[in-house]
């Protein structure tokens, strides 16, 4: 490398340098999550009130970031009553935990992620739980998965654990069909975006649920020749499918490929990332990859030469990611409980919805 190269070169944006040199210090940490979780402007999370102001002391040095709010007195800092509420972390350890999240496709797992942050495993895994609280469109922001949509069933997680016997010291619990494994539903539009969500049985009714939930009715469904599916897909505006045992992958447009691809994900992450999820946490694993695979954008090229069509697929920048991340921040809790695990407090007031995950 030449003389003065080095000072010279611009970090390529959303790279660990671009990173770290945009947000170097704490303070620039705290100014970027007060811009991103409080878009409008600072508001108290106890009342909702935007009459606040930076509570400063007279003589005295006040805690960084400290608001107080002139409606309810209350006091509050920008992670209050968020997943990062009474956090003992900086900011910037936050940050870079968002960043390595956000840039891995299949997530990272507590042990590596505690590694790169120079934390302890439990602490890395309750940073996770914490960012994975805002993966979830529970107050319904996304529109509805529209157009052609692929719809699949898969089995994920684990199988629920039951008592061991003397004799019998293992478990086990046949994959596939019939299995006692959790069952998650799947839906991928053709326009790239997606929609996952863990189910109680893969018959009509759950997945009738789940597709009312994440898909438009005037969506055209295509799926394999999967009965459940066929059926709770009456309400749509259209349903084709393909018979796998026919050895039929693909009629000309109608395929369940991209929502097959989209389980193999799950197992994928599953398989090499995380690979104990529990039944209790399923959804919020889901929730996250389902959030990053959304953050594909699909680029379409034509040539003007002969009007061949490519298509290119570009994740967003992280910024971007970021903001949509972080301004659903406030509501959503994960506190430490007395046992040194976490539970998941009921939403701070009406008007802020339960978390996907806390219904079945
Ligand atoms: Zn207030």
């Amino acid at each position: 490398m030449g003389r003065g190269m080095a000072g010279k070169r611009a970090p390529r944006v959303n790279s660990l340098e671009w990173l770290e040199a945009k947000y170097p210090t704490e303070d620039s940490a705290r100014r970027l999550f007060e811009s991103l979780i409080w878009p409008h402007g600072p508001h108290c999370p106890h009342c909702g009130s935007a009459e606040v102001w930076r509570f400063r002391k007279k003589g005295r040095k006040s805690r960084a970031g400290l608001f107080e709010c002139r409606y309810c007195s209350g006091q509050f800092t920008v992670t209050t009553k968020t997943p990062m509420h009474a956090t003992k972390l900086p900011l910037k350890v936050w940050l870079r935990a968002l960043y390595l999240i956000l840039i891995s496709s299949k997530g990272v797992s507590s042990v590596i992620l505690g590694k790169q942050l120079g934390v302890r495993q439990p602490t890395a895994w309750k940073i996770a739980h914490a960012i994975r609280e805002m993966t979830d469109d529970r107050d319904g922001d996304e529109p509805l998965l529209g157009k052609i949509v692929e719809v699949d069933t898969t089995f994920m997680g684990a199988p629920p654990r039951k008592k061991k016997s003397r004799f019998h010291k293992y478990v086990w619990n046949p994959p596939g069909k019939g299995s006692a494994r959790p069952q998650v539903a799947v839906a991928a539009s053709r326009d790239g975006r997606v929609a996952a969500a863990v189910i109680e049985k893969s018959d009509a009714q759950n997945v009738g649920r789940f597709l009312d939930r994440f898909v438009s009715k005037d969506a055209v469904i295509m799926s394999d020749d999967d009965r459940a599916i066929s059926r709770a897909a009456k309400a749509f505006k259209e349903h084709s499918t393909v018979t796998h045992g026919d050895d039929q992958f693909a009629i000309g447009s109608v395929h369940a490929n991209r929502a097959e691809s989209l389980a193999s994900l799950l197992k994928r992450a599953q398989l090499g990332v995380f690979h104990f999820i529990s039944r209790k946490h399923l959804q919020r694993y889901v929730d996250e990859l389902m959030f990053r695979r959304n953050q594909r954008r699909v680029i379409t090229h034509q040539s003007i030469k002969d009007g061949t069509v490519t298509q290119e697929i570009r994740y967003r920048n992280f910024d971007d990611q970021l903001a949509d991340l972080l301004k659903r921040a406030v509501g959503r809790q994960v506190r430490r409980s007395r046992s040194g695990g976490l539970e998941w407090p009921p939403p701070i007031a009406p008007g802020f919805a339960l978390a996907p995950s806390a219904s079945p």
